[in-house]
């Protein structure tokens, strides 16, 4: 995208939205406690402008979700029948508003040479063999990582052995966190993390129904005494849930999400809110583009905001499919992987079976 000397009010004249669906189930990459077959998959909108400037956003889903999620891909605000922060509007509105924010370029690139604490998620996926996570952790260590998340919920037996194996090969001074993915209900959620206690995890990430402000609170305060934090806000759909969560002591780490909320806008809200009550975000990512997207927005958390990267992390993953070369809140697909990818008549999904 190039707005240097181009058309500085350019009226957007074309509005495209794709389904775009990679089969990562096929192999267990994404799997959790409560998705155990999801292919990541994105609404992608492109914005065509009369002066040949386009912007690119998408909007993370698990499949199917792009089906809900596409129709609210638009420019103009959400019909009746539907709050303009409700959920679905503000995922299809994050895929939209953030086409748009390509158009703005914050001062950001100097900072990304820079480098900003990272964690990984990719070593430890729910499906995977014991097998397969020493071999993944051992070549993330030798790769530089020294934050791990494993996901756990499914099986208590299961949970205590992988990650006192992650813990093992880590070692104790490296930061290990784990993630049930809501799979929980409070007095549950209280006992199975006391259960995990011992390999030291940093934060619990969503140990219970991502809507229950008051739960998670008091998740915080039995766990807090362990040394454990709560961690959430990936499904988190607006700044007044988050405002909640953080009036209630219901989080210590906040997880914005880049396309749950009503993208920039709604983000910029929660980071604010955050300073206020000294609590770190540590936005979720990992997704269809997410890493991408949130890059921009820890960023300016750090830039503008918090000062600070005290316990600060963001999720990343390598994602061939998405280039970024240049400065700005955009997305841009590689065009041969949308067409390879869209569901349902791209080459991948004509030789699998139809979700
Ligand atoms: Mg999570």
């Amino acid at each position: 995208m190039e707005v240097r000397g181009g058309n500085m009010s350019p009226k957007i004249v074309r509005v495209s939205v794709r389904d775009v669906r990679f089969p990562t189930s096929l192999e267990q990459h994404g799997s959790d406690a409560m998705h155990t077959d999801p292919d990541y998959s994105a609404a992608y909108v492109v914005l065509e402008t009369d002066g040949g400037l386009k912007g690119f956003g998408l909007t993370f889903t698990l499949g199917k979700g792009t089906e809900i999620v596409g129709p609210g891909e638009r420019s103009d605000p959400p019909g009746d029948g539907c709050s303009p922060k409700c959920c679905v509007g503000s995922v299809g509105e994050s895929g939209g508003q953030g086409a748009l924010m390509a158009f703005f370029y914050l001062a950001e690139d100097e900072m990304l040479r820079e480098g900003y604490p990272a964690y990984t998620t990719s070593c430890a996926w729910l499906g995977y063999s014991d097998q397969q996570l020493q071999q993944l952790c051992t070549d993330a260590l030798k790769s530089g990582w020294t934050k791990f998340k494993v996901k756990v919920g499914a099986d208590l037996d299961d949970d205590v052995r992988r990650c006192r194996l992650i813990r093992e090969m880590i070692g104790p001074e490296n930061t290990l966190m784990i993630d049930a993915n809501q799979r929980w209900d409070v007095s549950e959620a209280v006992g199975w993390v006391s259960e995990l206690a011992e390999v030291k995890p940093l934060w619990i990430e969503e140990p219970t129904s991502p809507d229950d402000i008051l739960g998670h609170a008091a998740i915080s305060k039995a766990l807090a005494p362990l040394g454990i934090g709560v961690a959430s806000g990936e499904q988190c759909h607006n700044r007044v849930m988050f405002k909640q969560f953080l009036q209630a002591g219901a989080l210590q780490f906040v997880q914005i999400d880049s396309c749950r909320l009503g993208s920039v806008n709604e983000n910029l809200a929660v980071l604010l809110m955050a300073h206020k009550f000294q609590v770190p975000v540590c936005p979720h990512a990992g997704g269809v583009g997410l890493c991408e997207l949130v890059q921009h927005l820890i960023l300016f958390d750090y830039i503008c905001v918090s000062a600070s990267l005290s316990n600060r992390y963001v999720q990343t993953i390598s994602d061939a499919s998405l280039s970024y070369k240049i400065p700005g809140y955009s997305c841009e697909m590689l065009e041969s992987s949308v067409q390879k990818h869209q569901y349902p008549d791209g080459e991948v999904w004509k030789v699998l079976p139809k979700k």
